[in-house]
Parts: C-alpha cells; structure tokens; sequence
C-alpha cells in the first residue's frame, strides 16, 4: 500500500513574525525546488504566526497547520482556539495530543477525542500523537501504552483521509536519543494492527503513521525508509530550513 510521506514541522513555542516568516518563505521555496515531491510538507506554527505564515506559504505546496485546538465551536472558553477558527485561518492540520500537551496541560486520551471529533467535523486533518515515557519502555510496556492511547484518542470514525498517527516516544522528544530501528519498527507495525482492530483493515492500511522525536537529516534515511513509517513529526530541526529540507531529501522527497 503506497502512502505518501508527510514531512511535518512542529515549531512549538519558538518564532517571532520576522523569524517565522522567513523560515515559512524558505521552505516553500526550497519545496518548489523540488519540483514534483514524492512528499506531503506541512509546518505547524503558534497561533501567533497562523496568519502570517498563511501568507507566506500562498500557492506553495506547503500545508499549514496548528499545535492544538479546543473541542467547542466558540464560546465562553477563555485563551482557547476552535477548529473553526483554524479552518478560517487556513489551516488543513492539527495537532492533537503531543505528549508536552499530554504533560504540560494534563491532556486526557478522552479530551484528544473530543478535539479530534471536533476538528474533523471542521474539515481538519489530525495528526494525533501517542508514545511511552522512558520509565513504561523500560517497564517493556511501550506497545500497551500506544495502544491505550490509540483505542481513547483516535475516534471511532476516523479515516485515512482525516487522521494521521504519529508515534513520539516521549523519552525521544528534543534528547538527541532515538529507539533502534528495531523498536520504531515493532511500534509502528503494532500501531498498524490496532488501528486495523479499530477502524478496519483499508483505513488502517493507507493512514500514515509517522515517527517523531529528534529526527535529524543524518538519521531521516534510516528512520523513514523503515516499512510503516510514513514521514516524520520534526521538532528541533524544523527551525532551520535547511535541516528540515535535507530531513525530506533524505527520506527520499
Ligand atoms: C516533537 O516535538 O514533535 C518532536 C519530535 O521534537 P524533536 O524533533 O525536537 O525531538
């Protein structure tokens, strides 16, 4: 089953308008170099940048999408954003459930659902994130965790035109250190069979599950040439174009 590969930026609390922009322009037009990518290229700005960089990736092949989004449509909920409000602003994608929103902001798989439901109904894409902490790996329970919180994030109706998976171990995330081969695959691979047990056979087949956590260009080839890995969530290195390019060259874009 071919999937295109995502090649996926998330810039988490980092850019100000004159950084973001520049760093926007210069991967459209480094994309555009490309001519026809065998990839799908997305960033993920803060809030604060949406708009700007909406502008800057115009007629580019390059997505834009946010970190995160509220459940409800509008309402009394002070500091939050809709999905709507990110459809308005252009967005195709959103985050959901990154383990610093799992973390930081207490993020239940129940919560992710809702937000998710609550995207696709807006016409988003959701790129739901799961993954263990150092201490469940060790404890041998990465698989039942990812599973976990795929059957209480991933809603029951989702698709493989409205979800893509990425797999973040947590321990991974901004250290430097990656899993062995080996493991990313076993995850991948038993992430393909949950979401086979829940959302059927075809879907499961053609949604993208990507990996995420220190990817760098000199590991992109190895990583993401691995069956069942369809692309990369980047955090560090989508700050610098010119890594996040060479991410995408190497995995073969
Ligand atoms: C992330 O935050 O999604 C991520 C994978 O970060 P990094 O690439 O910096 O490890």
């Amino acid at each position: 089953m071919a999937r295109k590969k995502l090649i996926a930026g998330n810039w988490k609390m980092n850019c100000l308008t004159a950084e973001g922009t520049d760093l926007a322009k210069t991967i459209a037009a480094e994309v555009k170099k490309m001519g026809k990518p065998e990839c799908e290229f997305l960033v993920c700005p803060p809030f604060t940048l949406l708009g700007t960089v909406k502008k800057s990736l115009r007629g580019t092949k390059v997505a834009l999408g946010a970190q995160d989004c509220h459940f409800a449509e509008k309402g009394a909920h002070t500091g939050d954003i809709s999905p709507l409000m990110l459809t308005d602003l252009g967005c195709k994608y959103v985050i959901l459930g990154h383990s610093e929103r799992r973390a930081d902001h207490l993020e239940s798989n129940e919560l992710i659902n809702k937000k998710a439901v609550a995207a696709h109904k807006a016409g988003l894409k959701t790129v739901i994130c799961i993954g263990e902490t150092l201490a469940e790996r060790e404890a041998g329970k990465a698989i039942d965790v990812c599973k976990e919180q795929i059957l209480g994030s991933v809603p029951d109706d989702s698709t493989a035109a409205d979800t893509v998976i990425a797999y973040e171990p947590v321990w991974a995330i901004g250290t430097g250190k990656v899993p062995t081969t080996n493991d990313v695959e076993e995850v991948h691979a038993a992430v393909r069979k949950v979401l086979a047990k829940k959302l059927g056979k075809s879907n499961a087949n053609k949604m993208r599950i990507l990996y995420g956590g220190s990817v760098k260009p000199s590991n992109a080839k190895e990583l993401l040439s691995l069956s069942d890995v369809d692309g990369a969530l980047i955090g560090g290195a989508s700050l610098k174009a010119d890594d996040f390019i060479a991410i995408a060259k190497n995995a073969g874009c």
